[in-house]
Order: structure tokens, then C-alpha cells, then sequence
């Protein structure tokens, strides 16, 4: 076993190896498969293929010079598109997050607005009629909870 790691150490040294570019067409050509069995579209499948083979051959490629250079360009390039998709992937989990939040605490409060001022209220549940104090207009009632 070590003895294959370290042909295989060997075999990789001095070549690309993965990156971020490589990252992203062998994602790209994984979507694409996908992609292609939903569609059956051959000019999907070939497309895939085609990220497949690109991402194989920079991995192998020799000329990690001129493969680290591609790999900056593309860097720098989609380095627009790459802040606005983890700006967008943050707010996606905050929303997640802020979501199940909620429906946690759904289960341990009642919550409910107050009917004179609208405010929203939130009192533990399972005490039976308690009067809540509402904490903006101090308007006083009775709730079951
Ligand atoms: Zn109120």
C-alpha cells in the first residue's frame, strides 16, 4: 500500500494536480452528467465529457506553470461571481437557521401579537391562562398559553 502511494506521489509530482479551476470543471461535469440523465441531451453528455476530459488533462498536465497562471486568470476573473455566491450562500443559511430558530421556539412559546398595540408577544406555553403584560404598551389581558 505505501509502496503504491508512493508511486503514486511520484506520479503526481510535478504535475497540476486539482485547484480551483480543476475544482470547478469536475463540478461543473457533475452537474452536466446529472444534467444529462434528466435531459438525455447527447450535447450535455458530450459537454460533461468534455469537463472531464479538461479536468483530467490540466490535473496531469506538466506545465503547472502555465496551469497555475490559468488557474489565477480564472481566480480573478470569477472573483466577482464567487463574493456574490457566498454572500448569497450566507444568507441562505441564515435564513435556515432563522427558520428552524423559530420553529424551535414555537414549541416552548406562545407567540401572538398584542391586540392593542400589534407588538409581538411571547410568553412560555403550557401555563394555562396567565395575564401577559405587553412589554411596549403595557396594555394588560388575559391568555391562554
Ligand atoms: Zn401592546
Amino acid at each position: 500500500m505505501n509502496d503504491f502511494r508512493y508511486k503514486l506521489a511520484r506520479f503526481f509530482q510535478g504535475r497540476t494536480g486539482v485547484d480551483a479551476l480543476g475544482r470547478t470543471v469536475t463540478w461543473l461535469a457533475l452537474i452536466l452528467m446529472i444534467l444529462t440523465m434528466i435531459t438525455h441531451s447527447n450535447i450535455i453528455y458530450l459537454l460533461g465529457m468534455g469537463c472531464i476530459a479538461y479536468s483530467l488533462w490540466r490535473m496531469l498536465s506538466k506545465n503547472y506553470q502555465k496551469r497555475y497562471y490559468e488557474n489565477a486568470k480564472f481566480l480573478e476573473k470569477t472573483a466577482g461571481i464567487r463574493r456574490k455566491l457566498s454572500g448569497m450562500l450566507y444568507k441562505i443559511h441564515s435564513f435556515v437557521s432563522k427558520t428552524k430558530s423559530n420553529h424551535q421556539q414555537r414549541k416552548i412559546y406562545a407567540i401572538f401579537k398584542c391586540p392593542s398595540c400589534k407588538q409581538k408577544l411571547r410568553v412560555p406555553k403550557g401555563r394555562g391562562k396567565i395575564e401577559v403584560t405587553c412589554n411596549r404598551c403595557h396594555a394588560k389581558f388575559i391568555k391562554r398559553v
